[in-house]
């Protein structure tokens, strides 16, 4: 087999799309120890990738040598070789990217006078020359795939390649924030990323202020070794694919089930079913603990203990989200002007006329990246200025440390965080104003308007109450005085048979009563229906679903959560002033006040900086 040709083959693994080529040319660069990475693509990256640095650079000698295969300068040490075997064979991007290309590598090492330049074209040395631009390497691989056209043939449209380009050069600025980025796209400045010092800031560059604002911290904890910190979505933030989905291995981007399963449990009840969260989380752990997949363009990371890496997200996940879940506290915007006396508008229990768009208003100049996460957010999403949660200032806002040596010390989160059992959190100072069409609570907080969802609200309060009664034991139940009959197909006796005991703790009592028969003996108090037996269909059928999906563990959770979400007060249900307060001291009991049990928020607030703004009191 010619050169040429197994490197071709090797492309064929290391270079599926150009996003695959960004990947691998920025990591160099970062191996570089380059402070400045500018990316530019043409046409998605099929006409022109551009990677440019200030790196270290290569002399003469390295650069010739760069384009062999495996060859690598990045083994020194013992240790060095045994990365390969988890990284997988290195020494193969650039020749492979100079096999199914028109490439062009251009550097300098800083204390040279003269650099050097090579062009290959499809795998052929096409010329070798001296270099006088500036230290560092600049590398462009030009017609991707024009020798290759059954490759060619499936690149996609240039946005969604564009996209995929865009994806790793975020992944990589995330984790850098000390680099200054910079994409470039079809001659046009995508994003600029100056260096930063704080995450935050660095995600804020990346996704927008809008977004930031309401991103929660993840104070750094370790949990059997695992450090976890970061930012996450506060309750009612949620995505419809796994974009915003990001986890980070001791600094590089990874993917894993154990982790995407700790996410889970740990979002658990405050992300609708289907959704995705929000998360920028480094890991930090000790690297004996895990493989890196060998496959060449995957990240993929397997742990040698997936239980504790999933436990460590969902306690961290969980302590943040709620630890988040108050309003904001004080003024925001001591600066803004006082606002005009407000009218009285104390007529209480009367429903206003007032006009509230039922959809949230497109935000205001998103980060260009984001125009189609914003576009995919779920409608549950805020309007721009509300701002159920803020990530508390900190100076635990820093940079994730890269140094992971000390992690396995660290005692474990069990014996630093006790578990947060009684949640102590006041009711904030909120003034009910009335009721707005019998189904938002309007309230008056010391920084605006507060609307409250009195159906999400008592939702999440039922919830709770009937969480903690299982836990206890079991919810409350009710005799019937006369037990009632249940016919059932064969499959759904089945099902009922297996689940009799998690029935009961969910406060149903059924007895097998002949083949397809069950008499029900008891049910739920909370429960508010004139036919329970079309309810118990429901259940049933609930169960069915479930226990396809095989979270049968979840059961008693979910079906409370959707049980219920039906039978709790309803939309238009008329509460009185005492009903209302009752409801807000409940809400505010719970652990997690901000979002119904199916992430839909309970409360939303606009600031009066942000009524002055619609009112135009206030430049925007
Ligand atoms: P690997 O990164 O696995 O070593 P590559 O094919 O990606 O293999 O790169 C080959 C070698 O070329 C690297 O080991 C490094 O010495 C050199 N190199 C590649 N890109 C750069 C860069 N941007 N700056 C300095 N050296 C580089
Ligand atoms: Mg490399």
């Amino acid at each position: 087999m010619s050169d040429s040709l197994a490197s071709q083959v090797a492309a064929g693994e290391v270079v599926e799309r150009p996003a695959a080529v960004i990947r691998e040319l920025v990591e160099n660069s970062l191996d570089a120890g380059a402070s400045h990475i500018t990316v530019e693509v043409q046409k998605g990256g099929s006409a022109l990738i551009r990677v440019a640095d200030d790196g270290c650079g290569m002399g003469r000698e390295d650069a010739l040598l760069s384009i062999e295969r495996h060859a690598t300068s990045k083994i020194r040490t013992k240790e060095d070789l045994a990365a390969i075997l988890t990284f997988g064979f290195r020494g193969e991007a650039l020749p492979s990217i100079a096999s199914v290309s028109r490439f062009r590598l251009a550097t300098r090492e800083k204390d040279s006078l003269g650099g050097t330049e090579i062009e290959i074209h499809g795998g052929r040395l096409a010329g070798v020359k001296e270099f006088g631009g500036a230290a560092g390497t600049t590398i462009e691989a030009r017609s991707l795939f024009f020798n290759v056209p059954a490759r060619r043939k499936f690149l996609r449209a240039d946005a969604t390649e564009f996209a995929h380009v865009e994806q790793q050069f975020i992944i990589h600025a995330m984790a850098h924030p000390r680099v200054t980025f910079t994409l470039i796209r079809d001659g046009s400045v995508t994003f600029h990323l100056p260096t930063t010092t704080t995450l935050l800031d660095r995600i804020r560059g990346i996704v927008g202020e809008e977004l930031a604002r309401r991103l929660i911290e993840v104070k750094p904890v370790s949990h059997k070794g695992i450090r976890v910190s970061g930012f996450i979505g506060g309750p009612g933030l949620s995505r419809s694919n796994r974009q915003q989905q990001l986890t980070f291995l001791n600094g590089r981007p990874v993917e894993s089930n154990s982790i995407n399963y700790g996410l889970r449990e740990g979002f658990h009840n405050s992300l609708m079913k289907g959704q995705h969260p929000v998360t920028f989380l480094f890991l930090e752990m000790d690297a004996a603990g895990y493989d890196i997949n060998v496959h060449p363009a995957k990240k993929e990371v397997r742990f040698h203990d997936g239980f504790a890496v999933r436990d460590a997200l969902a306690r961290a996940v969980r302590e943040a989200l709620e630890g988040a879940a108050r309003l904001p506290e004080g003024h925001v915007q001591p600066a803004a002007p006082r606002p005009a006396p407000q009218v009285a508008l104390e007529s209480r229990q009367q429903s206003f006329a007032l006009h509230v768009p039922a959809r949230p208003m497109p935000a205001p100049a998103p980060a260009p990246a984001l125009t189609t996460l914003v576009a995919a957010e779920s409608p549950s999403t805020l309007p721009p200025g509300s701002r159920p949660v803020e990530p508390a200032p900190s100076s635990a806002s820093e940079l994730p440390s890269a140094a992971v040596a000390d992690v396995k010390h660290e005692p474990t989160m069990t014996q630093t965080t006790p578990e947060p059992e009684e949640p102590a959190r006041e009711r904030p100072d909120l003034r009910i104003i009335g009721v707005l069409h019998r189904l938002y609570i309007l309230l008056e907080s010391d920084e605006g308007l507060v609307l409250m969802d009195q159906h999400a609200a008592h939702e999440r309060v039922n919830f709770e109450k009937m969480r903690r009664a299982m836990e206890q034991g079991g919810v409350p139940t009710q005799r019937l005085l006369m037990p009632l009959t249940l016919q059932t197909s064969p499959r759904d006796a089945v099902i009922l048979r297996n689940h009799q005991e998690p029935l009961a703790r969910l406060g149903i009592e059924i007895e097998p009563f002949g083949p397809n028969t069950f008499k029900v003996e008891a049910l739920p108090t909370f429960l508010k229906t004139d036919d329970p037996l079309s309810w118990l269909d429901q259940v049933i059928e609930e169960l069915q679903t479930l226990s396809s999906k095989g979270s049968s563990l979840r059961l008693g959770e979910d079906m409370i959560a959707t049980t219920v979400c039906r039978h709790s007060i309803k939309a238009n249900d008329r509460l009185a002033l005492p009903e209302i307060e009752a409801l807000l001291d409940s809400l505010f009991a719970c652990e997690m006040p901000y979002c119904c049990p199916h992430g839909r928020p309970t409360l939303i607030q606009m600031s009066l900086k942000e009524l002055e703004k619609k009112f135009g009191r206030l430049a925007p």
